[in-house]
């Protein structure tokens, strides 16, 4: 055979690397899923750097049509056993309740050597619904990337979603480390910053940095609806909405987020959130405390606090 010429060689470089998958299945169209799919198909096919060929599955036929009209898959299949058929990569994008029903679901089609993956909120939770349902010789690696919006559904997802964002892995032990390093790569050409991280610490993690946030923003939305009732205080309740200063506003950004994703999120990672929010509810008594004996330098403290966290998060660029 003739060495491939100067012009053949230009041509395999502008064509760049194989993709990382032959073809991704992704089993849930919302926010997250058909981001991933919305990327995959962006980077183009034949040729794409990400999958081959990306195929949707979506339990709700309604999320499927819509899926069809948006055009981010090569393949829409209802039945999520037949939609995994000769996948090399399966991608759990569906709220963590659904995960074990949807493990079952799949296991018998899933081929030997194939790479299971997920985006789930919650990683002891997933090992724990997961695993146990795969057949061996499938390889399991968990994965959670921190970028979300309130917003939820097929149309929501963009395909930037991803850019400079934290994805970490969590590979129970003994996990293939070439599928970890399948997965990172994955993450890593979607626009990530990959890191790997213990299911249990990674849960702990989550309970402050996202999870408790959550569980406030739902009360004190909760609190302000509450005024409303019993006591004729109309008024005041109009009040909030009518003025709803950042704070507030801030918070119902917060609240707008997905009611069964959220609900599965706080009832899989329970002993992590109890923890924090009573921790939580501690140091808030603590500033009750100095609101009630007029203990300023405590308050100035803690809101220093504050305000020196929110500085780290503008340098890091996560803010
Ligand atoms: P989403 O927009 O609500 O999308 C979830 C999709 O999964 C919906 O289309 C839903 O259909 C479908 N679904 C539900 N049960 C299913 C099943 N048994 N089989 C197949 N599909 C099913 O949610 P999302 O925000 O993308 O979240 C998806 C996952 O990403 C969750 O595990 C979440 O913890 C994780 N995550 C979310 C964020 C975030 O900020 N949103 C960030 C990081 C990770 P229906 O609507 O008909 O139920």
């Amino acid at each position: 055979m003739p060495d491939a010429g100067p012009a053949t060689e230009a041509k395999l470089a502008a064509a760049g690397p194989p993709p990382v998958f032959r073809r991704l299945v992704i089993v849930g169209a919302g926010l997250i899923g058909s981001s991933v799919a919305r990327i995959a198909h962006e980077r183009g096919r034949p040729g794409g750097d990400l999958a081959a060929e990306v195929i949707v599955t979506d339990s709700s036929p309604e999320v499927l049509a819509r899926v069809a009209v948006l055009g981010f898959a090569d393949g829409i299949e209802a039945d999520a056993g037949r939609a995994v058929q000769g996948a090399d990569c399966v991608m759990l994008c569906a709220p963590v309740g659904a995960y074990a029903g949807i493990a079952a679901a799949i296991a018998p089609h899933l081929a030997p050597g194939t790479v299971v993956t997920d985006v789930g909120s919650t990683k002891v939770s997933v090992i724990r619904d997961v695993a146990p349902l795969l057949p061996a010789g499938v390889r399991f690696i968990p994965a959670h990337p921190l970028a979300g919006t309130e917003y939820s559904g097929p149309d929501a997802g963009f395909a930037t979603l991803f850019q400079g964002r934290w994805c970490l892995l969590s590979p129970p032990a003994g996990a293939d480390p070439a599928a970890v390093a399948q997965v990172a790569e994955l993450w890593r050409r979607m626009g990530s910053m990959v890191e790997t991280m213990e299911p249990t610490h990674h849960d702990r993690v989550m309970a402050i940095v996202s999870h408790l946030p959550h569980l406030i923003a739902f009360t004190i939305c909760g609190t302000a609806d509450d005024l409303e009732g019993g006591n004729g205080d109309d008024a005041t309740r109009a009040e909030v909405l009518k003025f709803a200063a950042s704070g507030f506003r801030d918070f119902t950004r917060i609240a707008a987020s997905d009611p069964v994703m959220w609900r599965d999120v706080f009832l899989n990672n329970r002993d992590a959130l109890l923890e924090m929010l009573a921790r939580f509810t501690e140091d808030a008594q603590a500033m009750a405390r100095a609101v009630r004996w007029g203990d300023g330098a405590y308050i100035e403290d803690r809101i220093k606090r504050g305000r020196a966290i929110r500085q780290g998060l503008i340098e890091l660029k996560q803010a």
